[in-house]
């Protein structure tokens, strides 16, 4: 008999939009499998913006991100951390401990430690350093250790420096773009507020609500899930064959973390029952 015990999937990312600007598609298709999908982000997203800032900011970010994980029925918990100050303390380390063994996840999704933001950098690291100690009783003894380590990947980015993403599942996510625009949609103040700002093009996001999120989606989501489905075109046409790998628009990678717990064959079709053999 097949386990029918729904998932568990816990993203653990910086900031408030990580998770919708990195792995919507998987989100997606798990909540609609009657999986159950969590993110925490350990900082509180204060530091972006260029016109507000501090518990202001916060509060939208929350506003935002409760609107983000309503499209899918998520859940989210953000930490009160300051965005662009997160270090791997031994505090945080033991907070990011407790919240592991508390939400029991079979696959945990967090950045990489070789990435262009400090907090992103510092989470990686705090996963890492989580992982095995989530098994050990006498670290944290106040919330019970878990016999085993959940399996630990690491969400998609594009940096070669000193190493590139190993693309261990490669998944075509064009079928999800909606939901995902919808998403990260929501979170106004990044999608079409500072990330434009950022990026010198505040100037071509439309006025109207449905310009805004067609401009969202075809001119802003490209950099986020478009060229990770460029740098893995190889990947992506040994998954889905030529003919499907060379058009797919959106796509999403992971590089399993060898730290936790290997993803075995049984493991794998479990969780990525959805991918092609
Ligand atoms: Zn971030």
């Amino acid at each position: 008999m097949p386990d029918s015990t729904p998932l568990r999937l816990l993203i653990i990312g910086a900031h408030p939009d990580d998770a919708e600007g990195r792995c919507g598609g998987l989100m997606t298709i798990y909540r609609q499998a009657g999986h159950v999908v969590k993110w925490i982000s350990v900082t509180n997203g204060d530091a972006g913006h260029h016109l507000i800032s501090g518990p202001e900011l916060a509060k939208i970010r929350d506003q935002e991100s409760a609107s983000a994980t309503a499209v899918i029925g998520a859940e989210y918990e953000i930490w009160d951390a300051h965005d662009g100050q997160l270090e791997p303390t031994l505090e945080m380390r033991w907070q990011v401990i407790r919240a592991i063994r508390t939400f029991k996840p079979d696959l945990v999704l967090t950045h990489r430690n070789c990435d262009y933001h400090p907090d992103h950098r510092a989470v990686a690291q705090l996963v890492q350093d989580a992982s095995f100690s989530v098994t050990v009783p006498a670290i944290v003894p106040d919330t019970p250790a878990l016999s085993k380590d959940p399996v630990v990947a690491y969400m998609a980015d594009t940096f070669t420096r000193p190493t590139p993403l190993r693309a261990d599942i490669c998944m075509n996510v064009d079928d999800y773009r909606d939901t995902i625009n919808e998403m990260f949609s929501c979170h106004v103040s990044q999608a079409f507020e500072w990330l434009p700002f950022n990026r010198g093009v505040a100037d071509t996001v439309p006025a109207e609500e449905e310009e805004r999120n067609k401009w969202l989606l075809e001119s802003f989501m490209p950099h986020l899930y478009g060229d990770v489905a460029d740098a893995f075109r190889k990947e992506l046409i040994a998954n889905y064959g030529e003919d499907i790998g060379k058009d797919v628009k959106f796509a999403e990678v992971y590089e399993i973390s060898e730290y936790a717990c290997p993803l075995d064959d049984e493991k794998r079709e479990r969780f990525f029952w959805f991918l092609p053999d």
